[in-house]
């Protein structure tokens, strides 16, 4: 069996150090392994209009800061096909047929959208659209053919859902979709990035964010501002380093390396760690190592990314034909679905068979 990837983003901002830690990072490092043999990297503007209908200039204008971010954190266009949702209308049509097969109350149960209904005040006036995006998703993996599709933790429920509409598409009209297997980061602390004000999750719609293409002043200003622990209020107060956004951020980013670039006086973050239990250590000092940090692995993010800015109209092309190959794959699949489901009449006259 083909091993296939499909992932994906939202263009409702440019992408954050949480995006790079749940998901850019584990992406490149599967497009550099060798192992897949098609890669879908999908900008899901149709997935953000759901909650944006009413501003779909700031969808589009994010459909090229998006795809700066991932040519700058080292999305390989030779090797990863990337495409805008909406440019493939075949997963509107799959995502059609998947409905009757989910139940209204399956997707009230969906953990995550319950989240974010609350998060976007949504309680009493949700968009149908909003509601079953993840039916919406579940069609985007299908209709690659998708077996890897690494994201982050809150991706999860999703995965899920996903799985169920392939083995009750499967059970009811046979064996035609593939099941896909979530891929999440290993790193405990990159599952879920909190947000600089301490918020569980750094997101773009909360506005808590280190964005991979902030200025080096931007990210020493978020950083020197950030939500830490608030009961370590005198230096020699012991500290909590576990929920402590400052020490989750380290945990995400540090490698040893950096301690010898950086901060020789400490062998690695488990010393610094015990040191902050103990008392004695000021925030302020392990704020400034994590900037130290977070420049030096930010750095050349930047630095690609300014070299692509210089280089839209290729990207523009790139993204068109990149479409291209992505319709044609959904376009396949989509003919088996209707193969599947009895549905395609006109195909050597099946409607008279
Ligand atoms: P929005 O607020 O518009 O939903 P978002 O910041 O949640 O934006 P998405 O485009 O929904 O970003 O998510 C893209 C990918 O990044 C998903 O795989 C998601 O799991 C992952 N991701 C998003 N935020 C984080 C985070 N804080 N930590 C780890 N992974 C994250
Ligand atoms: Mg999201």
């Amino acid at each position: 069996m083909k091993q296939i990837i499909l992932t994906g983003d939202r263009p409702t901002g440019r992408l954050h150090v949480g995006h790079y830690v749940g998901s850019l990072k584990e992406r490149v490092k599967l497009q550099n392994s060798g192992r897949f043999d098609e890669i879908y990297i999908m900008i899901a503007d149709a997935q953000a209009l759901t909650d944006n209908a009413e501003h779909p200039e700031k969808v589009r204008q994010n459909i090229m800061q998006v795809a700066l971010d991932y040519l700058a954190c080292g999305i390989d266009p030779e090797k990863s096909t990337i495409f805008v949702q909406s440019m493939v209308p075949e997963l509107t049509e799959l995502t059609f047929y998947y409905m009757n097969l989910v139940t209204v109350s399956r997707v009230q149960r969906n953990p995550t959208v319950k989240a974010e209904i609350q998060q976007r005040n949504f309680e009493a006036s949700i968009p149908v659209g909003f509601f079953w995006y993840p039916i919406s998703q579940a069609a985007d993996i299908t209709a690659f053919r998708a077996t890897a599709v690494p994201v982050g933790e809150d991706q999860l429920p999703m995965l899920e859902q996903c799985k169920e509409i392939v083995h009750k598409f499967n059970a009811v009209y046979g064996e035609t979709l593939t099941e896909p297997e979530i891929i999440l980061p290993d790193n405990a602390a990159c599952l879920r990035l909190p947000g600089i004000d301490g918020k569980a999750k750094m997101s773009k719609s909360l506005g808590n964010c280190i964005y991979l293409s902030d200025t080096p002043e931007d990210i020493k200003k978020k950083i020197m501002s950030m939500f830490t622990d608030p009961n370590h209020l005198r230096v020699e107060d012991p500290g909590t380093v576990e929920g402590n956004p400052v020490f989750i951020y380290l945990d995400a980013f540090c490698r040893s390396a950096h301690f010898t670039e950086f901060w020789p006086d400490y062998s690695g973050l488990e010393e610094l760690k015990d040191h902050d239990r103990r008392g004695g250590l000021g925030d302020v000092k392990v704020k400034r190592f994590l900037n130290n940090v977070m420049q030096a692995e930010l750095a050349p993010i930047r630095e690609r990314r300014q070299q692509w800015e210089k280089r839209l109209p290729e990207l523009y092309e790139l993204l068109e034909a990149g479409c291209k190959v992505a319709r044609a794959k959904a376009a396949e699949t989509l003919n088996d679905v209707r193969h599947a489901m009895k549905i395609d009449y006109f195909v050597d006259n099946n409607l008279l068979k």
